[in-house]
């Protein structure tokens, strides 16, 4: 009997499209300099739009220093690394910034891998082949790329409620003091922006002999007084075993990272294959990401300014009876709970309001809980801010949607 493999392909396209997740991105140019502005390539026209969920958080990927690092850098040492790191060499930029990450988070060592995805699965699976006998305890929450790596590791993983203490202790004392066990978790959640309990994880970790380790991507160059994240916001940073990053989001580039004792990060470079068997990061981005990390180590302004909006505009929004999820963090996740609608939500703003916001579905949030997610920039202005509420409201009004959240 024939193979029919378009059939199943169609038929994989036709379910997701039915159930109103069916993906598509706005096909947009940032304006460097006029950030949060955009060009929308329509397929007519072409048209500005004010992006509203960028993970730039801070916006700088167009940071003055970061751009003339990375052109420097471009010109001395040309586009590409050339290969990996054990096949063609390490550049002096990378060993540049994983000193500058080491002392950010106050480790002994780091080490760079193409992505946050990236750093997570290949440090997550290769520990778990290393450490005879691991338990994960990994929150129900935890982002794919951990449990990714949890899975490719193929140790034993135990799941608790997310941030839930007593079930994270009721699963530490169900496996006693004497089985190697790793905490594994986040510091911000980037759907709900909720933010974890990290003082008393790392006591829990403590008390039971385990080891941590946090991921910080949404939080790094957002948060402490020299953007080490929640941890170091919280005086926690030399309470956690392995500290993951990356340089996407508050650095505004691309790349992923981990920073913990020497012969943890040894151990890690020496056997994963996602830091093994792949090019290293450009090392004209690499220089970049010096330049905005060394940056946001002394300049708070962009955090300030960055909180400071956030306040407002979840202040307007949740004035406006609009249904935000309400959290301590830089996210605005604002539930629509329909995958249509939130679609149809965001298609309006854009063409109604020149708004852009992406929408937010299965699987990335749980089905019934579909959303925008709302990050302000520090150059969002106070104008852009009303004109959003104002704009949300009416569409609100004429769709009749539950404010509820
Ligand atoms: N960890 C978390 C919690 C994330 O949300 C993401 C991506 O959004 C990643 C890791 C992956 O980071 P990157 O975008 O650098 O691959």
């Amino acid at each position: 009997m024939a193979i029919n493999y378009n059939s199943a392909i169609e038929l994989a396209l036709s379910s997701i499209k039915a159930e109103g997740r069916y993906r598509t991105f706005a096909d947009i140019t940032r304006l460097a300099g006029n950030f949060p502005k955009a060009t929308l390539h329509n397929s007519k026209d072409k048209k500005e739009i004010t992006v509203w969920c960028s993970n730039d958080y801070l916006g700088m990927g167009q940071n003055l220093k970061v751009l003339k690092g990375i052109e420097k850098a471009l010109y001395l040492v040309g586009a590409g690394s050339g290969g990996t790191r054990n096949i063609s060499g390490t550049t002096h930029y990378h060993v540049e910034l994983e000193k500058e990450l080491s002392l950010l988070h106050q480790k002994e060592s780091s080490l760079l891998f193409t992505s946050g995805y990236v750093a997570n699965e290949a440090a997550l699976s290769t520990l778990s082949k290393l450490i005879p006998g691991l338990v994960i305890l990994s929150d129900e929450n935890n982002h794919a790329s951990m449990i990714a790596g949890i899975r490719n590791g193929r140790a034993r993983k135990v799941v608790f409620k997310h941030n839930d203490l007593i079930d994270l202790r009721l699963k530490l004392s169900e496996l006693g003091e004497d089985i190697p066990k790793i905490i594994v978790f986040e510091s911000v959640y980037s759907m709900d922006g909720d933010i974890a309990p990290i003082k008393e994880i790392c006591d829990l970790a403590d008390e039971y002999n385990a080891l941590t380790y946090i991921d910080e991507v949404h939080a790094v160059g957002l948060y402490g007084n020299h953007g080490g994240g929640i941890a170091e916001k919280e005086n926690q940073l030399s309470r956690l075993d392995i500290i993951e990053g990356t340089l996407a989001k508050g650095y505004g580039l691309v790349g992923g990272y981990i920073s913990a004792k020497a012969n943890i990060v040894d151990a890690i470079r020496s056997y994963a294959p996602g830091f093994i068997f792949t090019t290293s990061l450009p090392p004209a981005l690499v220089a970049g990401a010096i330049e905005s990390v060394k940056h946001l180590k002394y300049s708070k302004i962009e955090r300030e300014i960055m909180h400071a909006n956030v306040s407002y505009l979840k202040q307007s929004l949740i004035s406006n009876e609009l249904p935000v999820i309400k959290n301590n963090s830089h996210i605005i996740p604002l539930l629509i709970g329909d995958p249509v609608l939130t679609k149809k939500v965001t298609d309006q703003l854009l063409e109604l309001y020149s708004i852009y916001v992406q929408p937010i579905n299965y699987p990335t949030v749980p089905k019934g809980t579909e959303r925008l997610r709302i990050t302000p920039n520090p150059s969002h202005t106070r104008e852009d801010m009303d004109f959003l509420v104002k704009s949300l409201n009416s569409l609100w009004e004429l769709m009749d949607l539950s404010r509820a959240a």
